[in-house]
């Protein structure tokens, strides 16, 4: 395996290790969810909140790191911090990498209906940070539960996906545990307290080669202490099998995978231009849309194939409200800071959508075509409320689709939008008075994956 594990210091510095994983509660902390105040825009504490940069709400921790440590309970916090910077979960200092990816090491799950076998082929969600080789073999050895069995795997593609945490419904008096994916206007009813990772491209890991150990050092190695740890935590909030964020599988093709990966980088990149400082310097301003450019310039052409493939008026819309702006000007940079901000967000936008068409499924089209179906029989009743997200769990595409399908089916007058944002199969009375004027949206290939 990689030889960028050898450290030579291993010898002279005895390695110092955490006493406990660094994503542990402790006796002396607690966690709280302060009472939330209902916004139609969403959920907020009184002050102080904890809400981070990208706008997330978290929980409160009130004490200190001591007393004995709960090694079942996680703190969202350390979490957060290691599932975004890739740092072992145990030790905090960087997770390992090798050229086949970044180190994960998970129980084997129990294989019931609330803790479902992995399907590496097809990439798997995770609330569990990474970790560093040389606490991964200690925590095999040392913890109960991984002693009963564990996965360990490079993972090629590790993509932040979504927010797990209680979700408050804002027609419904009782908050739920949710997994909701990053950039579903939701995540404003939800207190977060994991980051959620999607791996893909995975390639097994034998922890029980000595050679792949033999120089292993701690992440966190510094002279001096003594080698004593326990056992990693097990986040306690498990992804439901049937979450929300199993449509974003991608297929096991390492060149989609490669593609995957590029876009996420891109992604992550374009996230350093979006702070909630109001002004800047004319030089930071010009930085930040030459990082924006950089950043989604190579994926226009991309853009544009979609844009040409895609079967539906709106989805074709949406395409070029994000190719537009997003191509640089003849005339030079010329802008604001809120509006390069703006501009970030655009080709974040865009660049996660082309990533939601590498997983192959039905285009906006189709999907139109299958809603007009299941109107026309009467499956959808008239004046009932269309409930997108159902429609798109079950029909398996992004809800975006589902959005863009019906903006095609409200311009045809089978549909009707609300101010609230809300679609209703249009009336019976409605849709005779309408029917001389109705067209049929224009479907073309059934299969095509494009939006
Ligand atoms: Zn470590």
């Amino acid at each position: 395996m990689s030889t960028s594990l050898l450290h030579p210091n291993l010898v002279t510095n005895p390695p110092r290790l955490e006493p406990v994983p660094a994503v542990a509660l402790w006796s002396g902390q607690s966690l709280h969810i302060p009472p939330v105040c209902l916004d139609p825009d969403g959920i907020y504490h009184e002050d102080p909140e904890n809400r981070d940069a990208s706008g997330l709400l978290w929980p409160r921790i009130s004490g200190t790191a001591t007393g004995t440590p709960r090694y079942a309970d996680v703190n969202p916090f350390q979490q957060r911090k290691a599932m975004a910077e890739l740092r072992c979960q145990i030790g905090m200092g960087p997770a390992t990498r090798s050229s086949l990816g970044v180190l994960w090491l998970l129980p084997v799950p129990e294989g019931t209906e609330d803790d479902p076998a992995r399907d590496w082929d097809a990439g798997e969600n995770v609330i569990e940070p990474p970790t560093c080789l040389f606490h991964s073999r200690d925590a095999t050895g040392r913890c109960p539960e991984l002693r009963k069995g564990h996965e360990a795997v490079w993972a090629c593609v590790t993509e932040l996906v979504g927010v797990a945490g209680v979700y408050y419904p804002p027609d419904r008096p009782q908050p739920v545990e949710r997994t909701l994916a990053l950039g579903d206007p939701d995540l404003a009813f939800m207190v977060a307290t994991a980051l959620v990772r999607y791996l893909g491209a995975i390639t097994p890991v034998d922890l029980s080669d000595p050679q792949l150990f033999a120089d292993a050092v701690p992440c966190n190695l510094s002279p001096g202490d003594t080698p004593t740890v326990h056992c990693p935590a097990r986040p306690s909030p498990s992804l439901p099998s049937a979450s929300l964020l199993a449509r974003r599988r991608l297929p096991a093709d390492p060149a989609v995978a490669q593609t995957a990966g590029m876009l996420t980088q891109d992604i992550s990149r374009l996230q350093s231009v979006k702070s909630r400082r109001t002004s800047a310097s004319a030089e930071v301003v010009e930085d930040a849309y030459h990082l924006v450019y950089a950043s989604t310039g190579p994926w226009l052409g991309l853009a544009r194939t979609r844009y040409t493939a895609s079967d539906s008026p709106a989805g074709r819309a949406r395409w070029d409200a994000w190719i537009t702006p997003l191509t640089p000007s003849p005339y030079g940079i010329r802008g604001t800071w809120p509006q390069v901000c703006l501009l970030s967000d655009l080709g974040r936008e865009m660049l996660r959508a082309l990533h939601e068409t590498l997983v192959p499924c039905l285009s906006v089209g189709s999907v139109g075509q299958e809603i007009q179906r299941r109107i026309e029989s009467g499956t959808l009743a008239p004046s009932a409320r269309i409930r997108r997200r159902a429609l798109a769990k079950s029909l398996q595409v992004p809800a975006s689709y589902v959005n863009l399908a019906l903006v095609d089916l409200a311009a045809t007058g089978l549909v009707e939008i609300y101010a609230g944002g809300h679609f209703t199969v249009a009336s019976a009375s409605h849709r005779v008075s309408r029917l001389g004027r109705r067209q049929r949206i224009a479907i073309g290939a059934t299969e095509a994956r494009a939006a």
